[in-house]
């Protein structure tokens, strides 16, 4: 198993998976709790409609009390008078025998009352064992009657009622109060779904609770939370925890993610880095010991014509030249890297410059028989470069271009301009680069690792450095390139440096 993959492991087993679970658990234990703070919720509702009824049940009560010890029409007359949603008032004595309403004209609306025996009858037991109840009996849509059975003497007491008149101008004082801004309460009769009074009067809501009204039997109380239900405010929590969660776990993963590219991209550099190191050390033995036998030949004389001393001494500038121009790069490497590598700008004509670093090429591109091409243009200003890191740059593109050249040697550099920019162009009809590696050859010691590319050393600085002077000249440069196609490097230069 490779480093890499031991380490995205090593990052899902420790950062991910923990992550993950606890995201599961937490998910279902919000679930849990939002149950719970559902019920609660619930239970609270219940609590107030148990007192809303308590508070109409004590009203109620309070009447029954009046009229304990005084059943006289005075004291009916007060009660009315006082209470106007009281229709009227019917005594009878425990056989139900001797009915009286008051007021009189009332009567007819009472008949009810004589088929209640059995209902008279147990309040009386109440009232004999010191309980007084109080029964209602829907006497029709919309009135109530409130029986009780007093002590002395013992009587039985009827208070009829009207709905209505009751519940908006008694309950709705304690609706309102409960209700405030939170919360919605209504009263619907039952048989026929009317709403009698709401709080608020928003449409199709549905309510949270509802609750049978002790003494009107017909009716019922609701109670929902104002503007949403439990369910929905549960709902919205629950959805924003969760998004939290999931928010979180996104951070995390794309952490581990980071952390995880960052330390893979690290080892890629320390495998390039030893790459390098052999790369390099090749690089240097090669000329080193070309020039050390052809130095060694010439030294015991065992060269006989003037021509192949001429050629051994021209390999000899060559390979040094190949040397210093590596251990250049990697100097000026280790310069970019500090950030220590200072240009210096002074006008330069490109094209002059361009043909001097083509001579040092000459030999050698003869040498191996390359088609050299040139199009420099006659309109090239002068433009203000580092003339020696310019040249650095041309040496390493022209390297690479007989390096990776494979069958076909072609190598064609042009001059142009465009706009208030010089491009220069080294192409060569070689092994051409796949689009993948397009961005990564500028990156530092990076190489393609296949194919013929193998076959040719390098330390894999060069178009690193190149695309470093470029930059610092606020060029740019591209690539147009495709395998066994060739390439082309083409940099623009701006013509005016800004500073
Ligand atoms: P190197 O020392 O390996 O040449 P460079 O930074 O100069 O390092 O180039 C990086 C890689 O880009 C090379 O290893 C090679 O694979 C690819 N490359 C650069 N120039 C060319 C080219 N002209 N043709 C084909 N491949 C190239």
């Amino acid at each position: 198993m490779n480093n890499t993959r031991k380490i995205f492991i090593a990052l899902f087993l420790i950062v991910v998976l923990p992550a993950l679970f606890y995201s599961v658990y937490e998910i279902s234990a919000l679930n849990e709790s939002e149950e719970m703070i559902s019920q609660i919720y619930q239970r609270q509702l219940d609590a107030i409609l148990f007192s809303v009824n308590q508070y109409v049940l004590d009203v109620a009560s309070g009447w029954a009390t009046q009229l304990e010890n005084e059943t006289t029409h005075s004291k009916f007359v007060q009660i009315i008078k006082a209470n106007p949603s009281i229709i009227s008032i019917i005594t009878a004595d425990t056989t139900l025998s001797a009915l009286s309403v008051f007021p009189s004209q009332q009567f007819a609306n009472h008949k009810s009352i004589s088929s209640q025996k059995e209902m008279i009858d147990r309040l009386i037991r109440y009232q004999a064992a010191s309980y007084r109840k109080l029964e209602p009996v829907i006497e029709s849509d919309s009135t109530t009657i409130i029986f009780f059975v007093t002590s002395a003497p013992v009587k039985v007491v009827g208070i009829v009622i009207n709905n209505e008149f009751f519940i908006n101008s008694i309950i709705s004082k304690k609706l309102i109060d409960i209700a405030q801004n939170d919360f919605v309460v209504a009263v619907d009769r039952q048989s026929n779904g009317f709403t009698l009074f709401t709080t608020s009067p928003e449409q199709n809501k549905t309510f949270s609770q509802q609750r049978q009204l002790w003494i009107f039997p017909d009716h019922i109380i609701k109670i929902r939370l104002k503007g949403t239900t439990i369910q929905d405010a549960a709902q919205e929590r629950f959805n924003r925890n969760v998004l939290l969660i999931i928010g979180m776990d996104i951070v995390l993963i794309l952490g581990a993610w980071f952390v995880f590219r960052t330390i893979s991209r690290e080892m890629e550099l320390i495998a390039m880095k030893s790459d390098f190191v052999s790369n390099v050390s090749h690089e240097l033995r090669t000329p080193l010991s070309l020039i050390r036998m052809f130095a060694e030949t010439l030294e015991m004389g065992r060269v006989k014509t003037e021509k192949k001393k001429k050629e051994y001494y021209t390999t000899i500038v060559h390979e040094t030249d190949r040397l210093t121009r590596l251990i250049n790069n990697i100097l000026n490497f280790s310069r970019m890297e500090s950030n220590t590598r200072r240009y210096n700008f002074r006008p330069v004509l490109l094209n002059k410059l361009i043909s001097s670093v083509l001579t040092i090429y000459s030999y050698q591109l003869e040498k191996l028989s390359f088609t050299l091409q040139t199009e420099l243009s006659d309109h090239l200003p002068e433009i203000s470069v580092d003339e020696e890191a310019i040249a650095e740059a041309l040496h390493n593109l022209i390297d690479n271009a007989i390096k990776y050249s494979g069958e076909n040697k072609y190598l064609r550099i042009a001059t142009s301009v465009i706009q208030n920019s010089i491009i220069v162009e080294v192409e060569d009809h070689g092994i051409g680069i796949s689009i993948e590696h397009h961005s990564k050859i500028f990156e530092k010691f990076y190489r393609v690792s296949h194919g013929l590319v193998h076959t040719a050393k390098g330390s894999g600085l060069g178009l690193a450095i190149v695309q470093h002077i470029v930059h610092s000249h606020n060029g740019t440069i591209s690539i147009i390139s495709e395998p066994h196609h060739g390439s082309k490097f083409i940099i623009t230069l701006p013509l005016i440096q800004s500073k």
